[in-house]
């Protein structure tokens, strides 16, 4: 159901496109193909995906000798989670850890909804019964540690925090001693979003990265980037620097309530070949989910 609603505006517009190309067209011809593919790239699904997915309905259709467009909504769906699972082993899941606080850090840019998904992330977690600690390490944007600190009140995590233009290195060290000490079960780091370049980008992330590995060897168990659906491409270009910056293990793409280009996700997945793990459904905290490809693609087309 959150799927559906979430995704009301992909839905609207691109479904109903396909579903009237397929009403309209009834045989499968050149003219078909080229229709879709249009509309395919206009839903943000990435001009290589779009082209791998057109080689693989021709060569089905070919196979199965499809004549008339009939099914062929069955057979595009079935395309596109083929797509997204190629090589792909437990999808959406996260790496944690038995024993010990398992540690989560969130990177990504200002505004693209990080500390809504850090929010909505230890409410996930809480729900399930764990403890939750929240790591204030975005110290260089006025007013992001409150920020924090409101959505930890708000689902009842504890926030360590230090003063504003503080070294977030120095947060990570203070926040993991605590969440060993009080045996927290998950704690989430936040992380500075400004990308002046990517050489600052990566010492600092490098510099994170260390300071918890030596307080907690094997820490961080994952590092989640948030991308906003609602920039297109542009979060694929955000996603490239980030990759090269850091070792990154999952995405999170936010604000896909937001936005009719939901084909974003298969361009994110085929392009950089890291996981999308959660996705954003709107801005209450329980708008985040799971993603499961099959149950988004045929979420589009219920
Ligand atoms: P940050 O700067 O990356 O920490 O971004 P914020 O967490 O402050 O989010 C920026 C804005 O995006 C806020 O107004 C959020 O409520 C909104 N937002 C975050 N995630 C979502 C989402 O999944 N859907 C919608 N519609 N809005 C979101």
């Amino acid at each position: 159901e959150k799927y559906k609603d979430g995704l009301e505006k992909t839905r609207t517009s691109f479904t109903s496109k396909v579903n009237d190309l397929i009403a309209r067209y009834r045989k499968v011809d050149e003219d078909f193909f080229e229709e879709l593919e249009d509309l395919l790239l206009q839903a943000d699904v990435g001009f290589e995906t779009v082209m791998q997915l057109m080689d693989d309905l021709r060569f089905e259709v070919q196979r199965r000798n499809v004549k008339d467009t009939e099914g062929l909504q069955t057979a595009i769906s079935e395309k596109l989670v083929d797509i997204y699972r190629k090589g792909e082993e437990g999808e959406g899941g996260l790496n944690m850890q038995e024993e010990g606080p398992t540690v989560i850090l969130l990177v990504g840019v200002n505004g693209v909804g990080k500390t809504t998904t850090i929010g909505k992330l230890a409410h996930r977690f809480i729900r399930e019964g764990k403890t939750v600690m929240l790591a204030a390490g975005d110290t260089f944007r006025a007013g992001a540690i409150d920020q924090l600190q409101v959505w930890g009140d708000r689902v009842g995590a504890e926030v360590i925090r230090q003063a504003e233009n503080s070294d977030p290195a120095a947060v990570m060290y203070d926040a993991v001693r605590a969440a060993k000490n009080r045996k927290v079960d998950v704690l989430i780091c936040d992380t500075a979003g400004r990308l002046q370049n990517k050489v600052n980008l990566m010492n600092e992330l490098e510099k994170v990265h260390r300071v918890i590995g030596r307080e907690l060897p094997g820490a961080p168990h994952e590092t989640l980037l948030a991308l906003d659906a609602t920039t297109g491409q542009n979060a694929l270009i955000q996603a490239e620097t980030f990759k090269e910056a850091t070792d990154v293990t999952g995405i999170v793409l936010t604000k896909l309530d937001g936005t009719a280009k939901g084909g974003i996700v298969l361009a994110i997945r085929n392009k950089l070949g890291i996981p999308v793990k959660f996705v954003g459904l709107g801005e209450g905290m329980e708008d985040l989910q799971p993603f499961d490809a099959e149950r988004y693609v045929y979420g589009l087309f219920a």
